[in-house]
């Protein structure tokens, strides 16, 4: 289990980065999405994507972090820009642990940073938890999410002029 935490959605500020970070975590291979923040909205909004698209990803909004970082039982990253090197870091997660993915919108309190087992940097410039947490998710993956098959209604066909897609028939809506 991959799950990403995401911490202090502000309601009227975070909304299109928070669905991105949603849209991010499952297509780059997590299993999951925790939103502290109460959000029914984007709830619905991922649900439906997941239903065209496949996959089995979860989604799960107005969550206690305290409560899911004190009950997990496997590796926490918290990803931020004063953390330690990426690469460095990497080498020394177990990958065949569960993994707790902590991302911020807002300035996040020093629990998260005494409770990750490994506070991460993607360079040490301010940037996005949505750029953040692809790039963890490619290195993690060593870029094998790539070939991840979604089994979805709706299936996109690489090509390079127009759109290609495959539809099944009374499926999609
Ligand atoms: N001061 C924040 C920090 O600690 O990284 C930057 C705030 S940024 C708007 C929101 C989130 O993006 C952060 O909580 C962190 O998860 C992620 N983020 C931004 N820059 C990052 C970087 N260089 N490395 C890792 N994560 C980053």
């Amino acid at each position: 289990m991959i799950a990403v935490l995401r911490f202090g959605h502000r309601i009227d500020r975070d909304k299109r980065i928070t669905t991105h970070v949603a849209l991010v975590a499952r297509a780059f291979g997590a299993d999951k999405i925790i939103i502290t923040t109460k959000y029914e909205k984007i709830k619905e909004n991922i649900t439906s994507i997941c239903k065209k698209f496949g996959g089995n990803f979860q989604i799960e909004t107005g969550v206690d972090p305290k409560k899911i970082i004190k009950q997990w039982k496997g590796t926490i990253v918290h990803l931020t820009m004063y953390g330690d090197e990426l690469e460095k870091s990497l080498s020394k997660i177990d990958k065949t642990d569960d993994l707790l993915i902590i991302v911020g919108a807002e300035k996040v309190p020093p629990y998260f940073y005494e409770s990750a087992n490994f506070n991460i940097s993607v360079g040490n410039q301010p940037h996005s938890e949505v750029a953040a947490l692809a790039i963890f998710l490619d290195r993690y993956f060593k870029g094998k999410w790539l070939t991840k098959q979604f089994k979805g209604k709706i299936e996109i066909i690489p090509s390079n002029k127009g759109k290609k897609v495959i539809s099944e028939k009374g499926k999609s809506d």
